[in-house]
């Protein structure tokens, strides 16, 4: 098979590529082996990922919702101390506890010190903190492109239909190198609150993450993301949004999800 990111057929292809990284919990949907390369494979969990997850924004909604990487390690989540003057970090770990700590290491001192000398204090740490449109946009035209692999895999097609497809070499683009366009925009709403519980055969479960496409009356491709309850939209066949918000205003305002 030919990689469906770079389009060369000679590399090695030996793992299989997370459609939602292992680090927001997904396990179950991945792509097979021999659709993306190990060198994209690569450059997409350190280049397209990581910058995402690394965000404060994920880094907290990870870490309060004790969702482990693949080590098994759950990020910390990044506070502030105003009476120390520093940035804490809060760490959650299956056999410790919570524990605290300064941020940086050059903090220690400041930080222990205040803890010492006071009887109670208080520690800031944002439910929601500002996340590079750039960065959220590739992670999801990444995420989209390989949905739609995925469904082609599943209804038996061959998956170098993406690459023959000119309406797709926009976002392949944006994904792997990100130069350009100089903005592709994501549409973003809360449809549920994060750590809501559902039902199912008297069965009660969280969704921590979930997905589909959205086909337009006007033949427009839209990615849907779920992600904790918030909704990341993305159009694949190019940078705007208004087909989807025309969409929202049809529909009552109801997710494609549901
Ligand atoms: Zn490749």
């Amino acid at each position: 098979m030919r990689c469906i990111f770079c389009l060369e057929s000679d590399r090695p292809a030996r793992s299989v590529e997370h459609i939602i990284p292992e680090s927001l919990g997904n396990t179950e949907h991945v792509l097979p082996r021999g659709v993306v390369c190990d060198l994209c494979n690569n450059y997409l969990a350190r280049k397209v990922e990581k910058p995402l997850l690394d965000s404060i924004h994920f880094m907290n909604l990870r870490g309060r919702n004790v969702v482990p990487n693949k080590r098994g390690m759950v990020p910390p989540q990044y506070g502030f101390c105003p009476g120390a003057g520093t940035p804490v970090g809060i760490q959650f770990s299956s056999t410790e506890g919570l524990s605290i700590g300064a941020w940086d290491e050059a903090d220690d001192e400041p930080f222990v010190k205040y803890i010492l000398g006071s009887s109670k204090g208080c520690v800031l740490v944002p439910l929601e903190a500002r996340i590079d449109e750039r960065v959220l946009a590739r992670f999801l035209g990444k995420i989209g492109y390989e949905i739609l692999a995925q469904r082609l895999i599943a209804a038996n097609l061959d998956v170098d239909a993406l690459s023959e497809q000119p309406e797709l070499a926009l976002l392949r683009r944006f994904v792997r190198q990100g130069d350009v366009p100089d903005r592709w925009p994501v549409h973003r709403r809360r449809i549920y609150r994060e750590g809501d519980s559902f039902q199912d055969d008297g069965q009660s479960y969280e969704v921590l993450h979930e997905y589909t496409l959205l086909c337009t009356d006007q033949i427009e491709i839209y990615a849907i993301v779920c992600l904790f309850g918030e909704e990341f939209v993305i159009n694949l066949g190019g940078p705007s949004i208004e087909g989807y918000e025309r969409w929202i205003a049809n529909n009552q305002g109801r997710s494609p999800l549901y």
